[in-house]
Formats: C-alpha cells, structure tokens, sequence
C-alpha cells in the first residue's frame, strides 16, 4: 500500500493514479531501470570476461592438450 505523496490518500498497488487527486504514482519506475542497467552490467561483463558468443570458438581446449 502507498500514499499519496499530494494528498496523502491511500492508493492500491494496482493504481496509477491517485483516486482522489489523479497524481500520477511513480510505481514500477524504480524497479524497472535498476533491471535493465542489470542486464546491461552483466552483458558488458560477459564481454569483458570473454565469454561472449565468440568465445565458442575456445570451447574444446581438452582435444589440443592431447598428445
Ligand atoms: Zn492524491
């Protein structure tokens, strides 16, 4: 449950708007950026590690070392 931030009504979770004085609430705003720039961190850090789709071309590293 949230409140109002204008008229410090009580909204519901599944509102997006204040019933009372239509402000908008400002929810799902901060989950979603801090999900996508998650993904991001973690896709510049597959790069940065290697492990990107290029890195199948090192896959079988177990044949060469046989003798
Ligand atoms: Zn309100």
């Amino acid at each position: 449950m949230k409140t109002c931030k204008k008229c410090g009504e009580e909204i519901t979770a599944d509102e997006k708007v204040c019933p009372s004085c239509g402000t908008e609430v400002p929810q799902g705003f901060n989950a979603k950026p801090w999900i996508i720039l998650a993904i991001i961190i973690l896709v510049i850090m597959e790069i940065l590690l290697g492990r990107g789709p290029g890195a199948e071309t090192k896959s079988e590293p177990t044949v060469e070392v046989v003798k």
